[in-house]
């Protein structure tokens, strides 16, 4: 059997020639990581239809021929990588070069048309269109971040008191995603208590937790490169009829969109699960962002969950699902799970917790 990812470069270089390329210079490192491996920092991939250079600096010397030398030819470069394509590119026979112009600086796509004799074209999401679509292994690491994700909350959720600051909480978050094998924190944490919760990305604050309130922790954590993603509103102490219902209403919405989501429908499609239900009971204007985003090796990756979104979901995607209201002065709720799209249907990686929990904080 092939190397997943020789087969994930042969793809992506049949793909070219309808777009009017020969070769394609991958820039964007969780491409380059997905198609031959390599991990490090800093890469450029050229992909031609007869070979796949990495080439890096001398810092991965040891690393890059280990994770990517049996699908690359490892190029190590003491001095600039860009240097050493200009090279590489110098003995090329082909005519068309596609460069990822999402991602590529103005500043190295006027390199790199600076050191190519023939033409280059920009080509957007290339990679990422693939990248979609998870195979086993892939799926697996998203479920161990997910796993890892739920147990370090379980573990810090009895030890929230009032009184603390949301940052105390966040630190102590990622150091029990940190102890129990996360490889990084894919994006900053977000824990917003009463009404700083009504802003969606609310960055942890020294503000203080007080009984009665609401509070909305959104984290990742990551294995083999793969991220999860989770939100979770929990409740300090009592908390009221109002809390109540908005927790439910989006619990609802939220239940609907993980069970109901399907490859072939549209991305606009999805979102409707969770926000025709929010709309319908008056929440509309409230839930003011998608319902959710494609998850793998970037936190944020395709496809999307969104009332823009035509293009169809491909089975075998990641996504998240994470409905939520936000009310001036009040605060907010959002819950996430993250889906993979399997072939029987909506598989959660994720906890999938409902129920409000209610700390004795
Ligand atoms: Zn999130
Ligand atoms: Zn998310």
């Amino acid at each position: 059997m092939p190397d997943r990812r020789s087969a994930r470069q042969a793809a992506v270089l049949n793909a070219l020639p309808a777009q009017g390329a020969d070769a394609l210079l991958v820039t964007h490192l969780p491409n380059v990581r997905w198609l031959t491996g390599f991990s490090g920092s800093a890469a450029l991939l050229l992909l031609t239809a007869d070979r796949a250079s990495l080439i890096t600096d001398f810092r991965y010397a040891g690393q890059a021929p280990e994770e990517a030398g049996s699908v690359a030819e490892v190029i190590i470069e003491r001095a600039s990588v860009w240097d050493r394509l200009q090279r590489v590119l110098r003995d090329v026979a082909f005519e068309t070069l596609a460069i990822e112009s999402h991602v590529l600086s103005v500043r190295d796509a006027e390199r790199v048309r600076g050191m190519f004799r023939g033409r280059t074209l920009p080509m957007a999401d290339t990679v990422e269109q693939f990248r979609q679509v998870k195979d086993d292994d892939e799926v697996a690491a998203i479920r161990a971040a997910g796993t890892l994700a739920s147990e370090a909350l379980a573990e810090i959720l009895p030890t929230i008191h009032a009184g603390e600051r949301e940052l105390d909480v966040a630190s102590r978050l990622e150091a029990a995603l940190r102890r129990r094998g996360s490889e990084w924190h894919p994006f900053q944490t977000i824990v917003a208590s009463g009404p700083r919760a009504a802003h969606p990305h609310a960055r942890s604050s020294p503000r203080q937790l007080a009984r009665g309130e609401l509070l909305l922790i959104d984290y990742g954590a990551q294995v083999g490169g793969y991220c999860a993603d989770v939100t979770r509103t929990v409740a300090l102490g009592e908390v009221d009829e109002r809390q109540r219902a908005v927790y439910q209403l989006v619990c609802d919405a939220q239940r609907r969109a993980c069970l109901g989501l399907r490859s072939g429908m549209s991305g606009r499609e999805g979102d409707a699960l969770a926000r025709d239900l929010i709309s319908s009971r008056g929440y509309g204007d409230a839930f003011g962002h998608s319902l959710g985003h494609g998850l793998g090796l970037e936190v944020h990756e395709a496809p999307r969950l969104a009332a823009t979104a035509e293009a169809a979901l491909p089975a075998g995607a990641v996504v998240t699902v994470e409905p939520g209201i936000y009310l001036a002065g009040w605060g907010g709720v959002r819950l996430e799970d993250d889906v993979w799209l399997g072939p029987d249907g909506p598989v959660l990686l994720t906890d999938g917790q409902t129920e409000l929990i209610i700390l004795d904080a």
